[in-house]
């Protein structure tokens, strides 16, 4: 009989790119069918999903107790963790709030996950360089390179950049996708892929570089101009760059995440599950809709993120009833 914590463990050193489904497993060569077999059983008894927990949902709440904050997520049944809070100086991890005392080195982070039998598989980390330009192109490869070693250490399958560049036109976009291929060049060749995370801007329509917004456009004719997520995921490379989709924020964007998720089954691997606060309790975030499609384009994982008004309760509260959710709705595998 095979425990939760030896089968997360096992299971992390079999991985390769992550979430390790039987049907990832089938399409690793180095995986035996004996180890996938082996595999496949052990997640039947232990009966347990694959549920990943963006930790920027509990900010300094986890920080403060860290060892026994992760293993509280354990036991709601988080199986995965997406942290946050890189420091570009010194390579650890905190918190962007400026009252955080508490900075992990990326070891013990790695270890602290592991004794509460969890997985870090995906971090958040932005340079904090705003400008685009070539010009700075050096500057960006040394911070990518630098997170790379030290995310390499962490041993995450993902980075993921959360944070939108200054893009006025589709010049600027085209320019900020050059630096978002090269992050991925420099992240893959440490087995980590590299990925973008939308907020709501990303849904809004820019022109042509020069081209001016009609004065009194027809309100039936389609808009003009073209998404800026759109733009990134024409001009960066499939094999460089990936996409994880907010859903919520795709839907504050006035989109339906499906929709995208259709358009693009390649490029979307990963999903933020995030609704007004608690996972599913809104109303208006069509989750079994979102998971079908999320399945049928072959998504390698998710992550649950509460932001926002909490209404006196607490995050871990928040995180909890959202894992609860998740763990007994049948349209999550
Ligand atoms: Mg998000």
């Amino acid at each position: 009989m095979t425990d939760r914590r030896t089968f997360l463990k096992n299971l992390s050193l079999l991985t390769v790119g992550g979430w390790a489904g039987s049907k990832a497993l089938a399409a690793t060569p180095a995986a035996s069918k004996e180890t996938i077999d082996a595999i496949t059983a052990a997640t039947e008894s232990a009966g347990a999903k694959k549920i990943g927990l963006q930790t920027y949902s509990l900010g300094q709440e986890l920080l403060q107790d860290l060892p026994n904050g992760l293993k509280r997520l354990a036991k709601m049944g988080y199986t995965d963790l997406e942290i946050f809070g890189y420091q570009e100086k010194t390579g650890q991890f905190g918190d962007y709030n400026p009252k955080n005392t508490t900075f992990i080195s990326p070891k013990d982070y790695k270890r602290m996950a592991e004794d509460a039998g969890l997985r870090i598989s995906s971090s958040h980390l932005s340079p904090s360089l705003r400008e685009y330009t070539k010009a700075n192109m050096p500057k960006f490869e040394e911070f990518w390179k630098k997170a790379t070693d030290i995310h390499a250490e962490l041993g995450v399958s993902y980075m993921v950049q959360p944070s939108l560049p200054r893009i006025e036109n589709e010049d600027d976009a085209k320019r900020v996708c050059e630096i978002f291929n090269r992050a991925g060049e420099i992240a893959s060749k440490a087995g980590i892929r590299w990925g973008y995370h939308n907020h709501s801007n990303e849904f809004k329509r820019v022109l042509k570089a020069g081209e001016k917004p009609e004065q009194n456009p027809n309100p039936w004719a389609p808009p003009k101009g073209t998404y800026i997520e759109e733009l990134f995921l024409k001009n960066t490379d499939a094999d460089k760059v990936m996409f994880e989709l907010d859903v919520y924020w795709a839907v504050m964007g006035q989109q339906d995440p499906v929709e995208w998720m259709e358009n693009y089954p390649d490029r979307f691997k990963l999903l933020h599950i995030k609704d007004r606060w608690i996972i599913g309790d809104s109303g208006m975030m069509n989750f079994p809709n979102i998971f079908k499609k999320a399945y049928e384009i072959g998504i390698l994982g998710y992550f649950v993120e509460l932001e926002g008004d909490r209404k006196g309760r607490t995050q871990f509260e928040g995180v909890e009833k959202s894992a609860a959710y998740l763990r007994e709705a049948s349209f999550v595998k």
